[in-house]
């Protein structure tokens, strides 16, 4: 039996993005209310995501509600730094707490604002329990997928070791060519709320899954994942 690493991305892969979304969102509605006096914000924002509206979400909320000048760049930083209200899918929770036996280690690539996702990676307990944990925006821009740079330093660590690594991603615009490229089995985690389900599948991808596997992962929890999960 192959020795096998199992890392993961983070967003739409482990847990659901729009439930950040949410949650940062309701969190800014809170924000309005104590800073601007301001009812619904957090309404607003979340019906606007519902109808598909990315990236200028809070200059439309702040014309909308007549905010002053200064409410989008206080929402960017609450909403970036917020403590997430967020679970991990129960497919993730079940597939980290049984990883099939041939793992002996795991890691985590995960892009984006770093402290927000040091946040995320709290709320969900993560850094609990997976190794090898690399947010890439602590390192420095030229290290944001699809650079090999995170996935490399995740193989320094198991130098002169047999060993297949796996990656485990939702964006085939940017997860899987890096990993491909060294080597890596690349696995696409298709999950029907995830932002990126409509993205086509790409040929970097050697399997498509809608869930992780909910069966035939028994074993030993105690012998692979070393913290603790949440109940
Ligand atoms: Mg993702």
């Amino acid at each position: 039996m192959v020795d096998r690493v199992y890392v993961f991305d983070l967003d739409d892969t482990l847990y659901l993005e729009r439930d950040y979304v949410r949650s940062g969102f309701m969190h800014i509605g809170d924000v309005s209310r104590s800073h601007f006096g301001v009812d619904g914000v957090g309404e607003h924002a979340w019906s606007l995501f519902e109808h598909g509206t990315r990236g200028n979400t809070f200059d439309l909320v702040a014309a909308h509600f007549s905010l002053p000048p200064e409410a989008t760049r206080v929402f960017i930083e609450e909403y970036r730094n917020h403590d997430p209200a967020i679970a991990l899918q129960p497919d993730a929770l079940y597939y980290l707490r049984n990883l099939p036996d041939d793992a002996v280690g795991t890691g985590v690539v995960t892009d984006g604002f770093a402290e927000g996702q040091r946040r995320k990676l709290r709320a969900l307990n993560l850094d609990d329990v997976l190794d090898n944990i690399v947010v890439t925006g602590e390192h420095g821009p030229g290290w944001t997928k699809p650079s090999e740079n995170a996935f490399r330093l995740i193989e320094s660590k198991f130098a002169g070791r047999e060993i297949e690594f796996v990656y485990f991603g939702d964006n085939p615009t940017k997860d899987f060519n890096a990993p491909h490229q060294l080597g890596w089995r690349t696995v696409r985690v298709r999950r029907p709320l995830g932002l990126h389900f409509a993205v086509d599948d790409t040929v970097v991808v050697d399997e498509t899954i809608s869930t992780f596997p909910m069966k035939d992962a028994v074993g030993d929890q105690a012998r692979r994942v070393k913290g603790r999960l949440p109940q």
